[in-house]
């Protein structure tokens, strides 16, 4: 057994608002680069995605997809939205199951043409798994908790989403907004594996890999993937990595389209109509989260894996060099010279040395040892535009500027008490 880091959510060029260059030869390179061991093939029920996969990735021995010239893995797997319009995460042993899947999926719902990678179908979650159950596959709520297309969205709990299909369910996607501090504030979530993913539309570093879940496996393959997930006695998910819940789209209570924020109250009091531009109040993860607690403070089955909060290294460079943006060319190109010089970017940003990272540049390396320490504090995203994180010198600067950005935030008393940077 070894551990690998596997990121199993993101989609291709045929699902809607993904990057043309989201094809499986530049996934590869950029996961490889980001240190990931292990990506899904996304969309696999796609009839020309699926043709791409068959060019592209080549089963090795005992149900192994690799891709030529690079040492990272591929688990056949799709995201589906059922009638509900719920998001559900579906992962197969190899590409014989996912045509026999779209086959029998395929009166259920337009699986191709442009928009259609993630298939929107009639079926409820009960029947759609109860049909990835006949081929062999295996499936578990996508972003479990996001305003729009979430389990927690439309269900108040795992029974009444999934029915009598419910013993077949293993695990659950976190999603950008949530952590395991939050998720598990609900008891009914101590009965599955959390998988941290990106869900990235495009292959920029920042995106891909920015959330990744460390497995225990044999094989990098489905097999020993489904065993990781359904044995959760054994531990064999080790790490759930990912952004602070704060830096998602939809953590706080917020309009979707002037993005001001709201707490529980006030969302309530102006019944979930934004008093600036009257359009919608989304609610945000953790106002769901809170409404469904059966915790007040943190608790967690003892199966569950340290969740480490993440930064990207570009977001980290992006700073230090105040660019405007995280793909303005001075940024990608630093970024590519830590990953030249520390194999990967994940070893540069968790493990590598201050003084070596120093030698490449002096500033992003004092990011990286404040970051490391836990002076991060973030400007809470909502309603659809992500937070951002501020990087600090010292404890006592980050104490300063929780305090003004509390001062200017809406709620800001539900603020407070909420856990911060680092794992438990
Ligand atoms: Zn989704
Ligand atoms: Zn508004």
């Amino acid at each position: 057994m070894r551990e690998y880091n596997a990121d199993l959510h993101f989609h291709g060029p045929y699902s809607g608002g993904v990057s043309k260059n989201m094809l499986l030869p530049v996934i590869a390179e950029q996961a490889q680069l980001k240190g990931l061991h292990i990506c899904s093939t996304a969309d696999i029920l796609h009839n020309e995605w699926l043709k791409h996969v068959k060019q592209n990735l080549k089963e090795e021995e005992n149900g192994i997809f690799g891709i030529e010239g690079r040492e990272i893995k591929f688990i056949v797997g799709t995201e589906l939205q059922d009638v509900n319009r719920v998001h559900h995460l579906v992962y197969l042993p190899d590409i014989a199951s996912a045509e026999n899947l779209r086959e029998r999926l395929l009166k259920f719902g337009n699986l191709d043409g442009y928009g259609n990678g993630r298939p929107r179908l009639k079926t409820n979650a009960e029947q759609t798994a109860e049909i990835v159950k006949d081929c062999n596959g295996i499936m578990g709520p996508a972003h479990a908790f996001t305003p729009y297309f979430s389990i927690y969205a439309h269900f108040d709990s795992m029974l009444s989403c999934y029915g009598k299909m419910l013993s077949e369910i293993y695990f659950m996607e976190l999603g950008l907004s949530a952590d395991s501090y939050f998720a598990d504030l609900i008891a009914d979530n101590h009965n599955y594996q959390f998988i941290t993913a990106s869900d990235s539309h495009s292959p920029y570093p920042h995106r891909i890999g920015r959330e990744f879940t460390r497995i225990k496996m044999k094989e990098p393959d489905f097999k020993s993937l489904r065993h990781a997930l359904r044995e959760r006695e054994e531990a064999l998910i080790t790490l759930n990595a990912g952004l602070d819940p704060r830096e998602g789209k939809y953590h706080l209570s917020a309009c979707n389209k002037c993005y001001t924020k709201f707490s529980m109250l006030e969302a309530e009091a102006f019944k979930w109509k934004c008093p600036k531009c009257k359009a919608t109040i989304k609610k945000g993860v953790r106002d769901r989260i809170f409404e469904l607690a059966n915790y007040k403070e943190e608790n967690h089955p003892k199966f569950r894996p340290p969740y480490m909060h993440i930064l990207s290294l570009a977001e980290i460079i992006q700073i230090s060099l105040a660019a405007k943006i995280v793909q303005a060319p001075e940024v990608q190109t630093l970024w590519r010279n830590f990953v030249d010089a520390f194999g990967n970017e994940i070893n540069a940003v968790i493990d590598a040395p201050l003084e070596e990272l120093a030698k490449v540049h002096s500033e992003t390396a004092k990011n990286i040892e404040s970051f490391r320490k836990g002076y991060v504090i973030y400007i809470p995203g909502g309603g659809g535009q992500y937070g951002t994180p501020v990087i600090c010198k010292s404890k006592e600067e980050m104490a300063q500027k929780q305090k003004e950005l509390e001062k200017e935030i809406s709620g800001k008393s539900e603020f407070s008490g909420q856990k911060t940077l680092g794992e438990f």
